[in-house]
């Protein structure tokens, strides 16, 4: 009896991601009055808040993203500004997604 093929289960959200060497921890928020924003950093603590009420997978990928160039302009010193930072998440969600092929290329050894 062959079996059904489940659907596969989506992976599950990263708790922590490394910035220039240092580990952050990832946290999602489900109340929108925890969080100011979709997604917050906190250079100090290391730790990068997400609301979980964003729409969809692709959004909260974007400002996890957004947040991460947040930490490398804090820890870099770059002052960036939210207007700067603001399409950096967008941008490089999409140029991810486009060239998965460059990506694995650049990560190859
Ligand atoms: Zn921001």
């Amino acid at each position: 009896m062959a079996k059904k093929s489940m659907p596969s289960a989506a992976p599950p959200l990263p708790n922590s991601t490394y910035i220039l060497g240092k580990h952050w921890a990832i946290t999602y928020h489900k109340s929108p009055m925890a969080l100011t924003n979709f997604g917050e950093c906190d250079e100090g603590k290391c730790h990068i808040y997400l609301a979980e009420g964003e729409s969809d997978i692709q959004s909260l990928k974007e400002t996890l993203l957004h947040e991460i160039f947040h930490a490398m302009s804090k820890s870099l010193g770059m002052g960036l500004e939210e207007r700067q930072v603001l399409p950096l998440g967008c941008a490089w969600y999409a140029w991810l997604r486009e060239n998965p092929e460059q990506v694995a290329w650049i990560l190859r050894d």
